[in-house]
């Protein structure tokens, strides 16, 4: 545990898995403090932070500094932005690095950057020397509020998304909510997807509050670290009771099932980021629970409203370049590891805040919603 270095300053959010527990550390300019927060955890430890190219020209100069600041010499391991470093080419790439850095047993890798940053340096931080603790320092909206907390850690394959990987946990997450102010606006809307997803899936006041204080979180005021707290809050509490995603941590999958084919089918590229998938997924998700006459249509044209308000796709029609046909997306579903012996498992909606695990979806309503949808476009 560490804790607040000026009271009542940042909020801190435990992830309470026994003796993998670590605190996520949130507030503006908390990147400061890195070197204090991790010297305490590691003292004397080399630190290699590995990043891509776009943010060590935003913040790697200041993160070595406090870094260096709290006794730790760094070494960095630069990686080329965008989704196509989460591949076995890349992982190697950052293992090799950091074994050619000396990077020892006792040592720390610190992982700048946003979910890829994030996803690979901690696959690589599980596996180089036998594992290696690592720290997460999200620099998007997306990792801050979902992909450095609750250590899944993954490259991608070319048969999908992030179909291998480790679960290891880090063993800190500072999220600097000043580091966002670079972030590209479609960046931060994508990432936003994400802190929807707590509320559609589990917190109705939370979505009623993001209704209201939009606006808010996206001019970064306080607004944003309640959203960024409240989303962290809920996956921490999600993940301390199912860490391996043997039962609930799937409800953090809402969206997913749908968001991942669609991504597959854009190559993943920047045709259609994560979180937009991830958004357009939700929509869908919200109307196949109206279909299937759980979900009150109103409610599903309630959470569609608020994505699409924000700037997020919920019509297939949006994704640049189109979509494949229904079996083709259908196919690419049953890629996704949330299929069980052939079952495809989906999150849906039973109300704004209540999602469930439907575990056998049936595949011939499903094939008939997704025709309708791409008629629609
Ligand atoms: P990303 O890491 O590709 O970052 C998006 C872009 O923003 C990149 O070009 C990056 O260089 C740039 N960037 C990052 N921080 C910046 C900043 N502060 N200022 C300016 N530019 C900045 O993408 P992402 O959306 O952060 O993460 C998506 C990845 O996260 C996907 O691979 C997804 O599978 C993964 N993910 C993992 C989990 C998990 O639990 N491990 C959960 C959700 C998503």
């Amino acid at each position: 545990m560490t804790a607040p270095l000026r009271p009542g300053d940042p909020i801190i959010v435990n992830v309470a898995l026994g003796e993998r527990a670590y605190d996520i550390v949130i507030g503006r300019n908390e990147l400061a403090a890195l070197g204090a927060r991790v010297s305490v955890l590691k003292p004397g430890a080399k630190a290699a932070i590995v990043t891509d190219d776009t943010v060590a020209g935003l913040h790697l100069k200041a993160a070595e500094a406090v870094l260096a600041a709290g006794g730790l010499a760094t070494s960095c391991v630069m990686v080329a932005a965008g989704e196509g470093t989460k591949s076995f080419a890349g992982l190697e790439r950052v293992c090799e690095a950091l074994i050619a850095a000396r990077v020892e047993r006792g040592d720390l890798v610190v992982a700048l950057g946003g979910g890829v940053v994030g996803d690979l340096a901690g696959f690589a931080a599980s596996m180089v020397r036998r594992g290696l603790d690592y720290v997460q320092v999200p620099t998007t909206l997306l990792a801050q509020v979902d992909s450095s907390v609750g250590g899944k850690t993954a490259i991608n394959s070319r048969h999908g998304k992030n179909l291998v990987g480790a679960f290891y946990q880090p063993i800190l997450v500072v999220a600097d909510t000043a580091v966002l102010d670079t972030l590209p606006p479609r960046q931060f809307r994508a990432g936003y997807a994400e802190v929807v997803k707590y509320g559609l899936l589990g917190d109705a006041g939370f979505f009623a509050w993001l209704e209201a204080n939009v606006k808010d979180v996206f001019a970064g005021g306080a607004g944003r670290e309640h959203a960024i707290a409240t989303s962290c809050r809920m996956k921490a509490a999600i993940v301390a009771c199912d860490e391996r995603e043997t039962s609930d941590r799937a409800l953090l999958n809402l969206g997913h099932t749908f968001g991942h084919a669609l991504e597959a089918a854009a190559g993943f590229s920047d045709r259609l980021l994560h979180g937009e998938a991830v958004a357009l997924g939700m929509a869908l998700a919200a109307e196949f629970s109206a279909r299937l006459g759980v979900l009150a249509p109103e409610q599903a044209a309630r959470a569609t409203r608020h994505l699409a308000g924000a700037g997020l796709p919920v019509r297939l029609a949006a994704v640049a370049g189109g979509v494949p046909n229904a079996d083709r997306l259908m196919d690419l579903m049953a890629q996704d590891k949330k299929v069980k012996r052939g079952r495809l498992t989906f999150i849906l909606l039973r109300d704004i805040g209540a999602a469930y695990i439907a575990p056998d979806v049936d595949q011939a309503l499903l094939r008939a919603f997704l025709v309708e949808k791409l008629d629609g476009q």
